[in-house]
């Protein structure tokens, strides 16, 4: 069982990340295949990501990481529960 006190995970969904749109995803596809590089680990379904990283994103997409969390989630890429997961503390 997962310890109860651990915080939602933001874990991106590699499958439908390559059925989106390129002119939208297209920062998103080329991020997460950045960090694949960075790990070595090309063979997941899912790649889980930095808090840090969805901040990182949002200065690409001029959006909160709020904002692009739910962006994300709505486009079926992010896990739902990442939702709030994501603070705009930096601003
Ligand atoms: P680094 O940040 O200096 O991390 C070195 C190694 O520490 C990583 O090697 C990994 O084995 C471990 N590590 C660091 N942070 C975490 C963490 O939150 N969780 C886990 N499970 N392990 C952690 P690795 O994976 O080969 O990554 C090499 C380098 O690639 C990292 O050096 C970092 O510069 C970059 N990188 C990898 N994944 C990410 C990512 O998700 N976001 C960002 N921004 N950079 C990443
Ligand atoms: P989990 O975090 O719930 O991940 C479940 C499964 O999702 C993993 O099974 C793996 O198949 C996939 N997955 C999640 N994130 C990634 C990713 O960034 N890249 C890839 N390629 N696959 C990913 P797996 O590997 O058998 O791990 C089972 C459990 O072991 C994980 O459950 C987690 O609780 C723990 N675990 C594995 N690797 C790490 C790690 O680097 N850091 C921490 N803290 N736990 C880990
Ligand atoms: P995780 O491995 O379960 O790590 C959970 C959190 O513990 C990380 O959240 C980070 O705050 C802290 N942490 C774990 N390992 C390290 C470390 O070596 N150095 C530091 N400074 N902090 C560490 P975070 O950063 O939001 O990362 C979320 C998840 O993304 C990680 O879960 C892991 O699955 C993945 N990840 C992040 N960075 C890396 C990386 O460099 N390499 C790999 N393989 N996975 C990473």
């Amino acid at each position: 069982a997962a310890a109860a006190a651990a915080p939602p995970r933001l874990i991106l969904d590699l499958e439908a990340l390559q059925h989106l749109d390129a002119s939208e995803a297209g920062p998103l596809t080329r991020y997460a295949a950045t960090i694949q590089a960075q790990r070595g680990d090309y063979n997941g379904k899912v790649l889980s990501i930095r808090q840090d990283d969805m901040r990182t994103l949002a200065v690409i997409y001029d959006e909160s990481p709020t904002t692009l969390t739910e962006r994300f989630i709505s486009w079926g890429v992010l896990n739902p529960e990442a939702k709030g997961d994501v603070d705009d503390a930096s601003e």
